[in-house]
């Protein structure tokens, strides 16, 4: 598998309105997923958790809305992000549920 030698990603979340809600994490290529909801929200946790199959969902406490994606899908989009060596960094738009 050709990818970023570094094994690493970060999927930043937005709610339709471009708020972020939080972060998805592969720091270390041998670390597990983590979700970070932000600083302000919680503590970072491993992702996904059980409860979060199918649908990944979280909370806009901008426009205080409940948030979501498919979790495979989110998922796909960070193993993108980790396997193109020229991006750390996505963007991945939850949609309102
Ligand atoms: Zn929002």
């Amino acid at each position: 598998m050709v990818g970023n030698q570094e094994g690493i990603g970060v999927l930043k979340l937005e709610c339709p309105e471009s708020h972020p809600v939080g972060r998805i994490l592969k720091e270390a290529p041998h670390q597990a997923v983590l979700y970070d909801p932000g600083a302000m929200v919680g503590p970072r946790r491993f992702w996904p958790d059980e409860d979060e199959q199918p649908t990944f969902k979280t909370h806009c406490r901008f426009c205080d809305k409940t948030v979501g994606e498919a979790t495979a899908t989110l998922q796909s989009q960070l193993v993108n992000v980790i396997a193109d060596a020229a991006v750390v960094t996505g963007t991945a738009p939850l949609q309102y549920l």
